[in-house]
């Protein structure tokens, strides 16, 4: 990239810092997307479940295919950084960085349409609502790669806990299945001082988030990676009133298939059956929502044969995280690559989710280079 044109992705992505936008809100943001696409010439489709974008271009004769995605979607947090362009909207803010991933793939888009020598066609996908509520999901469903068909799909995330310029593109598994739950335990209230008058859910509640701690511990294998954490304990308002019910809520990650069903069966055993033991009853709500992240090997091979040709970055191999991402819905329905690159700063760098989490506009330049020679290697001309 060029100096004037690494200047003007990095305003693009402070502007957008600027104006954070929630999960399937992202009309500003979609808006930007779909004008500066259709300005560097592609072809441009809009509404894909709801505000997601895609933007084509062909080049040469080749039925190649591919389609590289960026997530576009803030998250509830109240920014409290004192960067110049933070946040202009209340209890927002672009805490994962996706402002850094829609600039960093309209600049490759603009790059390629621009200069770049490739033969076939590449879909830029612009995707809605990455963060717990399943954009990707909703455009495979509303038949993302039926319109855009894609031989191979790949995805990037920043990763402030590497340093600039690391390259993770593990052959299997990135990263983590999740699952959430809640559990209302209904008991009897009662006074404070008269607890046998009652029935109490908050006693229950007790024993069961201790006893939802041997799901991990006991019964799933020690060499499988499993989470179960409780995030979220609601009862109660007064201090001599035993409430009527107790609320619990968490999330659960695994990657094998197998360890998610066990974790559900354990999970809906242990709080029906604590629950029945202190005479309360509880009700379940257990939903998967994110497949494991896992790349193709040969894509995951290819993405690290081209990043370790480029200057500024290095592959390396590190652990899968426990989080999740919805791009693993692509990546069931085609073969891919989903890759971490690293963005940390030197000294302390808030991490992703942060609320003084910032994209670091020094990788702009390292991943829309990675992006164009994605396009020219796998779309190389015969
Ligand atoms: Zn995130
Ligand atoms: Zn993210």
């Amino acid at each position: 990239m060029k100096a004037d044109e690494i200047e003007e992705a990095v305003a693009w992505r402070r502007d957008l810092h600027r104006h954070p936008e929630l999960a399937f809100e992202e009309h500003r943001t979609a808006d930007f997307v779909a004008r500066m696409l259709a300005s560097f010439g592609l072809k441009v489709s809009t509404g894909l479940a709801g505000t997601g974008v895609v933007g084509t271009l062909t080049r040469g004769s080749s039925a190649r295919s591919i389609g590289i995605r960026a997530d576009m979607d803030a998250l509830p947090i109240e920014e409290l950084g004192a960067a110049p362009y933070k946040s202009l909207h209340p209890g927002k803010m672009h805490a994962c960085g996706h402002d850094g991933h829609v600039t960093m793939l309209l600049a490759a888009a603009r790059a390629c349409a621009e200069s770049g020598q490739f033969d076939g066609t590449v879909h830029f996908i612009f995707q809605p609502a990455e963060e717990s509520e399943g954009g990707g999901w909703r455009m495979v469903e509303d038949g993302l790669f039926k319109s855009f068909p894609c031989d191979a799909v790949y995805g990037l995330h920043n990763w402030p806990s590497l340093p600039v310029g690391s390259c993770v593109a593990r052959d299997t598994a990135m990263m983590a299945a999740l699952g959430i739950f809640e559990i209302v335990i209904e008991g009897r209230g009662s006074h404070g001082a008269m607890p046998h008058e009652g029935v109490d859910p908050i006693v229950a509640a007790c024993e069961l988030g201790a006893s939802l701690q041997t799901v991990v511990s006991r019964n799933v294998s020690p060499l499988e990676p499993a989470v179960v954490s409780i995030t979220q304990i609601h009862a109660g308002d007064a201090w001599n009133v035993i409430p009527a019910s107790c609320t619990l809520r968490g999330t659960t990650r695994w990657f094998d298939n197998a360890v998610g069903d066990l974790i559900e069966t354990r999970l809906m055993a242990l709080a029906n059956s604590v629950a029945d033991g202190f005479g309360c009853k509880a009700t379940i709500r257990y939903e998967r929502r994110y497949p494991p992240t896992i790349n193709d090997p040969v894509e995951a091979a290819f993405i690290r044969s081209v990043a370790s040709a480029q200057d500024g970055i290095r592959v390396e191999d590190v652990a899968p995280s426990m989080a999740a991402e919805d791009f693993s819905f692509m990546l069931e329905a085609r073969p891919g690559c989903y890759l971490w690159l690293g963005s940390g700063r030197t000294g302390s760098d808030p991490g992703l989710h942060s609320p003084y989490f910032d994209f670091n506009d020094e990788i702009i330049p390292l991943g829309v280079d990675l992006w164009r020679s994605v396009v020219e290697t796998k779309l190389a001309v015969a």
